[in-house]
């Protein structure tokens, strides 16, 4: 195995690289929030540690764990190892999970309320809604299983009264998910704010996530394959 750092785009980097886009783009604040990146090669995943600001990460730093849970390198994993571990579980053609408590969506959380189709971009959640996985305590074996069932197929899923969990095939696409339905729920509670904002149909929807597969090159981001 590379020893972590030594090359850049290792799972360690990049995890580093993505943290601190975290706090420049506004998804989080101190520790809050976590990322992970899944090698299916030997079935390890790197994940960020447990409680260490963003600003101080090093890819020495980057926790690493196998697929049973066994802790093999780094510091002390997030304390939701166990939620990113059963979606890899879950889910074979994701290898990168992004959770974050970023401000607009996580009201929506907390609300229990769901991000409707108020903007084309909600489409990149897989669905014409962006809906919410029920309460458990942070760090929870009942919160990951909660919330991998309420997540199915999807690339996006809020915690209740917590923040948002976000999917993908690589750790770009995840991040880029988080964003824009970050965006999309500072527009949906803008408007909210003003009015009632018009929901799209899901034709329209339907419509829209073709669109986004054709935009982002990746005509599947309707669904992943189940
Ligand atoms: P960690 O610092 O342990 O990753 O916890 C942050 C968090 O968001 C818990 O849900
Ligand atoms: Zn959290």
């Amino acid at each position: 195995m590379k020893k972590a750092g030594s090359n850049p785009c290792s799972p360690a980097e990049e995890l580093v690289v993505y943290g601190r886009r975290l706090l420049s783009d506004r998804l989080t604040t101190g520790t809050g929030g976590n990322l992970s990146r899944a090698r299916r090669e030997d079935n390890r995943v790197f994940l960020t540690p447990s409680g260490i600001a963003y600003e101080q990460l090093s890819a020495a730093a980057i926790s690493v764990i196998d697929l049973d849970g066994r802790h093999l390198a780094g510091e002390k994993p997030s304390s939701e190892w166990q939620l990113h571990r059963e979606i890899y579980r879950a889910r074979p053609e994701v290898n990168a999970v992004v959770h974050t408590h970023s401000p607009f969506a996580t009201t929506f959380a907390v609300l229990n309320r769901p991000i409707p189709a108020c903007h084309y971009l909600v489409g990149v959640c897989g669905g014409n809604q962006v809906r919410v996985a029920p309460f458990a305590t942070f760090g929870s074996m009942e919160l990951a299983r909660l919330t991998v069932t309420a997540l199915g197929s999807e690339n996006c899923i809020l915690l209740a009264n917590h923040g948002l969990i976000a999917v993908g095939e690589t750790l770009a696409r995840a991040y880029s998910t988080a964003l824009y339905i970050e965006e999309a729920a500072e527009l949906y509670w803008r408007a909210l704010a003003v009015g009632e904002p018009v929901i799209l149909s899901s034709e329209e929807m339907e419509k829209s996530r073709k669109q986004l597969g054709i935009y982002t090159g990746k005509p599947d981001i309707n669904r992943p394959p189940t």
